[in-house]
């Protein structure tokens, strides 16, 4: 089986890439996202101009503060870099001394409240990016059930901000809820601050109570690398000012402010509907071509955040399909054109196809490529080569290798 060829001219090809396919969902390994069209134009036409580059953030401000309905807003490196530099902010304020001060907090307020469930990595530890700004995470209740009054326990005169986390990555119950989470919070005086890097609904987590909302442009948004910080006025300078510190660090340039603009312009003239019912024809052909294969089951499936958007769930049984979720997995990166499912569950027997980020044509080769793969090990006949465990040692062991 061959790829479908691009316009000839792949950058991938020249740079000898694989020409992967991604049905794993918008992942920083993977590229992020297909940047929009109105994205890559901005960013080329302001590549070679010399901007006021506060004056610029100035813009965005504006841009970001219509698109998510709060007062201000702020660009970053990413959304992991917000994290940092909104915490940084309500620990240091606009006191340019400590801002300089960071990442040594003595004197200043510096732990972090969160509830257990919440304390989740995404590439790199949550938790880690809390103590870059300097603070400590204070853990609220234990990891499936965490409640009001634990909250209001953990919270002392300590205490700079309170951490909320939305996210498929968390634990998906047990949880406090937003509002009551920031009811509570907002009682003691304390700043929230929401991680919600890969959420549609750009006003109504600031609606319910968080005082900084924090995006990834380059996730569903298709916009450049960077991170988005929104919220109250005074909360969105500090963390700008933070560019005199342990910003600078977490820099963007003038081709990532500027095609955040693009990208959040874009987002609000976009036919949300039609999207969502390209994508629904994507599921439908997959359920289509996979209902009544041996050994696996295809059903359709909300995103768990309640973001507008379904995926596929293929379960592998792996007695009758005689290969296992993750080796199926694998069987489709490694092939011609390599296909990138979303794996994360897969040692509990399924995995999920994305239909987010898809180029057209993609989702017939992921069709083709699925069922060519489950027809190969049903012919070679030998059920599990490798457990799980052993496939998770070796991703790491890969890692540690580069750049070989
Ligand atoms: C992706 C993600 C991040 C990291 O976002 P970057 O912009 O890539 O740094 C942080 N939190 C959550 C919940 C995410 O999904």
């Amino acid at each position: 089986m061959t790829a479908k060829p691009k316009s000839g001219s792949d950058i991938r090809a020249r740079l000898g890439l694989r020409p992967i396919i991604n049905v794993s969902g918008t992942m920083t390994h993977l590229g992020a996202s297909i940047a929009v069209p109105e994205v890559q134009r901005v960013a080329s036409e302001i590549l070679p101009e010399w901007v006021e580059i506060n004056d610029l953030h100035r813009k965005a401000s504006r841009a970001i503060a219509r698109a998510t309905g709060t007062e201000a807003g702020f660009v970053t490196a990413s959304a992991s870099a917000g994290i940092t530099l909104a915490l940084a902010g309500c620990m240091t304020g606009a006191d340019l001394a400590k801002i300089e001060q960071l990442p040594d907090s003595a004197g200043m307020k510096n732990e972090v409240v969160i509830q257990m469930g919440h304390m989740t990595g995404y590439g790199a530890p949550i938790e880690q990016a809390v103590r870059l700004a300097g603070a400590t995470c204070v853990p609220v209740g234990n990891v499936t059930d965490a409640r009001a009054y634990q909250l209001a326990h953990k919270i002392t005169e300590k205490t700079a901000a309170a951490l909320y986390v939305v996210s498929h990555h968390t634990v998906q119950y047990g949880q406090i809820p937003l509002a009551e989470f920031a009811r509570v919070a907002h009682e003691k005086g304390v700043p929230v601050v929401a991680d919600l890097a890969s959420e549609y609904d750009l006003k109504g987590f600031h609606a319910a109570g968080a005082d900084l909302v924090i995006y990834s442009a380059h996730k569903f948004l298709g916009g450049p690398t960077a991170g988005i910080v929104a919220g109250r006025k005074p909360l969105v300078r500090a963390t700008f000012l933070q560019n005199a510190g342990i910003g600078r660090g977490m820099k963007v340039g003038k081709e990532s402010i500027t095609g955040t603009i693009a990208a959040l312009e874009a987002w609000e003239q976009r036919d949300h509907d039609a999207v969502r019912k390209l994508e629904r024809s994507y599921l439908d052909l997959w359920v289509k071509r996979f209902t009544g294969l041996p050994g696996v089951t295809a059903t359709i499936i909300p995103d768990p955040t309640d973001n507008p958007l379904d995926r596929l769930m293929l379960q592998v049984e792996a007695e009758t399909a005689r290969i296992t979720a993750w080796e199926l997995a694998d069987a489709l990166a490694s092939g011609d054109p390599p296909v990138i499912v979303r794996d994360h569950e897969a040692e509990q027997g399924f995995f999920q196809l994305d239909p987010c980020n898809l180029h057209p044509g993609e989702a017939e080769t992921v069709a083709d490529r699925v069922v060519h793969e489950l027809s190969e090990a049903r012919k070679r006949n030998r059920p599990q080569q490798y457990s799980h465990a052993e496939r998770k040692l070796r991703r790491f062991e890969r890692l540690l290798r580069w750049p070989d």
